[in-house]
């Protein structure tokens, strides 16, 4: 059994959001190491390699901003960097800072105990190696624990069975026949780099999303050239707006609008990628009314695309309104349901019934099947912390205490659960943002509090339970006045007893930014704050 090792902060995950952890902290003179299930860095960028994965928020956004040599000496070549090149991005992070030495790889977190008298956390992991840590950071990832759907009969297939969030490069799919389960973002980027190589591709889809064209494109010199003196403007304004992004909604209310006028901004915004329809009037998310006028404009342009009717029926969105489901982002998907060896199956009215060596059986065929791709997404937003057996104060377990509704002070701490930290935690912009820019943010704000404390001699923090729960009543009647409650989705987590309960927080990146550095000058108002 090897040693345990001892540390200031013990960080789960190489993500963005860990590698940045990693930095801050050895910058202010921590010890601190980083525990990866991974064998290397990036995270999401790290696992989900499938074909056709790319951002949907601008590269030059969608990155760190804290170091402006960085920002400067990196170049993105398109709008929406692919997988590959965010991921080295992210190695190159990785290397620049030589975060590498204090990564642990191959190894999983599996267990955290809470020791009140030493005041530190006991780690374990599946390779047997041990920590203490003054303070446990979880920078697990928001969407990096892959759901896998029980299917009937799936332990019989004979096949081989992806998923887009563990893509295996080394399975070719040249001439096969290939069943993908699942339209969100991923299933939507994906299909067309299957129906390039399958033989035959069947989507088999359950709830049709809607997806605007992504209008990726190379970046010039001159547009980058343009852009970089910007850059530190446009990165503070994205800071206090309400999503995190350089765009800003248009004003004016949709339904206010002639329909001429809307029909000509709608189309303007449509083409924008997906930072650009729902920001073509102010209330679109919070409008019925006028999001209708959206969402029908946004049914028109997906029919007109495809030359089925039949499949544009099925892969037309009803029922929900626009964007309260992650709007998606297609380059090639609806031309791809055009082609001869690409069919559609909704599962709501065609059931898969039984999965068999060779095949998916519906209650209306069977579909010949050689590889199975899930895209069927994640766990969101808790998955990857539920999977750690985390236990606090007293032993009590943070998996069963969320079961009955996830819960944390801020989206950042825990009550009963001192010293450790979630980074875009529930109650948190997370998702619902420009990711990178939550997660600098969160990394600032815990860095910041961890020198603060360490300045006032203070040993342990903890979140009161009335300021965690006075924080998750707010949270849940800002998207209560939104559009958001209105459709299913995994924005929302479920509790034990089937109550939904939405996850991010949706008053805006810029306001939370404000109630963060708040509580902080406040002596962490909403945290017990104990010395030794
Ligand atoms: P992650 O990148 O998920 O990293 C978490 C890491 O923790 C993983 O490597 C995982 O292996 C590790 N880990 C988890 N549990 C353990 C454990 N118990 N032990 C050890 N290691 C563990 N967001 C946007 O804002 N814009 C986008 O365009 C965008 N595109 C996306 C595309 C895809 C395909 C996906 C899946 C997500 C996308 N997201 C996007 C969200 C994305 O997850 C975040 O932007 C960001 O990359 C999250 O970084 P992170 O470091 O928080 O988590
Ligand atoms: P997702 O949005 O949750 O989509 C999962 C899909 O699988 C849904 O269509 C779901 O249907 C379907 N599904 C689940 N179980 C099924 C079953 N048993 N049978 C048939 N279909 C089933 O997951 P994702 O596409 O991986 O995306 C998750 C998030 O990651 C995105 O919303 C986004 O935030 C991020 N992401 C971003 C990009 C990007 O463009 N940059 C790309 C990929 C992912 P239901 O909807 O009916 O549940």
């Amino acid at each position: 059994m090897a040693e345990t090792v001892k540390l200031d902060a013990l960080v789960v995950g190489a993500g963005f959001a860990g590698l940045y952890m990693l930095h801050k902290l050895r910058e202010q003179g921590l010890s601190a190491q980083v525990v990866e299930a991974g064998k290397g860095v990036g995270g999401t960028w790290y696992w989900n390699r499938y074909p056709g994965a790319r951002c949907d928020i601008p590269s030059v956004e969608y990155s760190f901003s804290f170091s402006p040599e960085l920002e400067r000496d990196w170049r993105w070549s398109e709008r929406y960097a692919p997988q590959p090149e965010i991921l080295a991005y992210l190695e190159h992070v990785a290397d620049r800072f030589d975060l590498n030495r204090n990564i642990q790889f191959e190894t999983r977190v599996t267990a955290a105990q809470w020791d009140e008298a030493a005041t530190y956390w006991h780690v374990e992991t599946d390779r047997g190696q041990a920590y203490t840590a003054h303070y446990l950071i979880l920078a697990t990832g928001a969407l990096s624990a892959p759901n896998l759907p029980d299917l009937p009969g799936l332990d019989s297939f004979t096949g081989t069975v992806l998923h887009t969030a563990k893509w295996d490069e080394s399975v070719d799919l040249t001439g096969r026949n290939v069943a993908l389960f699942g339209t969100g973002s991923s299933g939507i980027q994906v299909t067309p780099e299957l129906a390039k190589r399958a033989a035959q591709l069947t989507v088999f889809q359950r709830t049709p999303n809607f997806a605007v064209p992504a209008g990726n494109h190379p970046l010039s010199d001159e547009y980058l050239a343009e852009i970089a003196p910007q850059l530190p403007g446009l990165r503070e304004q994205a800071r206090q707006s309400p999503l995190g992004f350089f765009a800003t909604p248009s004003p004016g209310l949709a339904k206010e609008a002639t329909a001429d006028a809307r029909a000509q901004r709608l189309e303007q915004h449509w083409a924008a990628g997906t930072t650009g329809l729902l920001l073509a009037y102010e209330d679109l998310l919070f409008d019925e009314e006028s999001n209708s006028h959206a969402a029908e404009f946004a049914r028109s342009k997906i029919a007109g695309q495809i030359n089925d009717p039949e499949t544009a029926r099925k892969v037309t969105p009803q029922g929900y309104p626009l964007g309260s489901r992650r709007l998606c982002s297609e380059i090639g998907f609806y031309d791809a349901l055009n082609r001869d060896n690409v069919a559609v199956v909704d599962v709501r009215e065609e059931p898969v019934t039984q999965i068999t060596g060779d095949a998916i059986q519906t209650s209306d065929g069977t579909y010949p099947a050689d590889v199975i791709v899930f895209a069927t997404g994640f766990d969101a937003v808790v998955g990857a912390i539920n999977a750690i057996d985390i236990r606090g104060e007293g032993g009590r377990s943070l998996r069963e205490e969320w079961a009955d509704g996830p819960r944390a002070y801020l989206g950042l701490a825990v009550a009963g659960f001192p010293n450790l930290f979630t980074i875009t935690g529930p109650g948190s912009p997370s998702v619902l943002s420009n990711v990178v820019l939550s997660i600098e943010q969160h990394v600032e704000w815990i860095a910041q509090c961890l020198s603060d404390l360490d300045a006032r001699g203070v040993t342990r923090l903890e979140a009161q339970a009335d300021a965690e729960q006075e924080w998750m009543e707010h949270s849940d009647a800002i998207a209560q006045q939104t559009l958001f409650p209105r459709a299913n989705s995994w924005y929302h987590g479920r509790t034990r007893d089937g109550r939904r309960v939405f996850l991010p927080y949706l008053g805006g990146c810029g306001a939370y930014r404000d109630k963060c550095n708040a509580v902080a000058a406040d002596n962490y108002a909403g945290f017990d704050l104990g010395r030794d």
